[in-house]
């Protein structure tokens, strides 16, 4: 388990990282979310022992992390560090190294994960010559190289087409069965619903919400209500609790600030003939996250 207790971190006068405490149990993927410099990389780069706290406790398995532990963590930086000169084997050869692995371990990890990414063709080539999303591949490639415990990515799929996200995130959803700890930050919600259990929201450093995502949607109490048939957007004009009302090309969605609200939506559309669907449903994170954060900002 990967346990962060009370971790703080200023850069001069700037609080980035608040009182900060959350905990990871092996095989569980956690999402570290936030908008820019809430303060998720610098959480990152203190887990993994790259920058020194000012206050607090990190531990992995009741160990407080330091240089020992490095074998057993991966670290896929947002600043995408390769040495761009080098080549793909050179590169990861590097970091098998750094993680104390043997020659031969490298060179049959790196062929399997070359060609479960589908880019073998480039062991040979330098990283210069690579496309952007080819080239983040292979830096996830050297932040797994050694099979980690712990694995921390920052950003993964920034660059990466819908068939290489799902690609990372069947790959990751192995090692987290395997009972590696993922930790991953991503702005993309829709990437964080797709396999994410466990999450925590950042504003100004501190957690502002955190817990199982589908215990968090279900207890959002504003619900999207999807209705189809012969209703038009005035009809709810009357009503109280509406924050918005969209007319797609086959229906209208209702978006109440509070679950209270759905039999009052409900008591205008059964006035109504060839209704063919009434339906509620939780927001999606996108949703949650902006109006978290927002009220935060208001
Ligand atoms: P993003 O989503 O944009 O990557 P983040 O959530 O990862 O942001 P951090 O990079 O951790 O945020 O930054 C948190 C805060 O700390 C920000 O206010 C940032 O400006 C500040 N900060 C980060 N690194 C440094 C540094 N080396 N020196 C001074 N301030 C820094």
């Amino acid at each position: 388990m990967l346990k962060v207790s009370h971790v703080s971190k200023s850069y001069d006068d700037i609080l980035a990282v608040d009182d900060l405490s959350f905990e990871v149990k092996d095989g569980e993927i956690f999402g570290l979310l936030g908008v820019n410099g809430a303060g998720k990389t610098t959480t990152f780069r203190m887990i993994v022992g790259l920058l020194e706290k000012d206050q607090g406790r990190i531990t992995l398995n009741g160990k407080e992390i330091d240089y020992s532990l490095t074998d057993k963590i991966g670290f896929m930086t947002e600043e995408r560090s390769l040495l761009l000169k080098l080549s793909v084997k050179e590169q990861v050869y590097y970091y098998g190294t750094l993680k104390g692995m043997k020659k031969d371990k490298i060179e049959k990890e790196l062929d399997y994960w070359l060609d479960r990414l589908h880019i073998s063709e480039f062991k040979n080539k330098r990283l210069k010559e690579l496309s952007k999303g080819n080239q983040q591949k292979v830096q996830f490639i050297t932040s797994i190289i050694n099979r980690p415990k712990l694995l921390i990515l920052d950003e993964p799929f920034t660059s990466l087409d819908p068939f290489n996200v799902s690609l990372l995130v069947e790959i990751l959803n192995e090692f987290s069965k395997a009972g590696t700890i993922v930790i991953f930050s991503s702005h993309r919600m829709e990437h964080v619903e797709l396999f994410c259990k466990k999450l925590a929201i950042l504003v100004h450093g501190k957690s502002v919400l955190e817990g199982d995502l589908k215990e968090i949607k279900k207890n959002y109490r504003k619900k999207n209500i999807h209705i189809q048939g012969d209703i038009v957007e005035k009809d709810f004009f009357s009503i109280k609790g509406i924050e918005t009302i969209q007319t797609t090309s086959n229906e209208i969605i209702v978006t109440i600030s509070d679950e209270s609200y759905i039999n009052s939506v409900f008591d205008i559309v059964k006035k109504k003939n060839n209704i063919i669907k009434f339906e509620v449903e939780d927001p999606s994170l996108d949703e949650i996250f902006v109006s978290i954060v927002g009220d935060v900002y208001d």
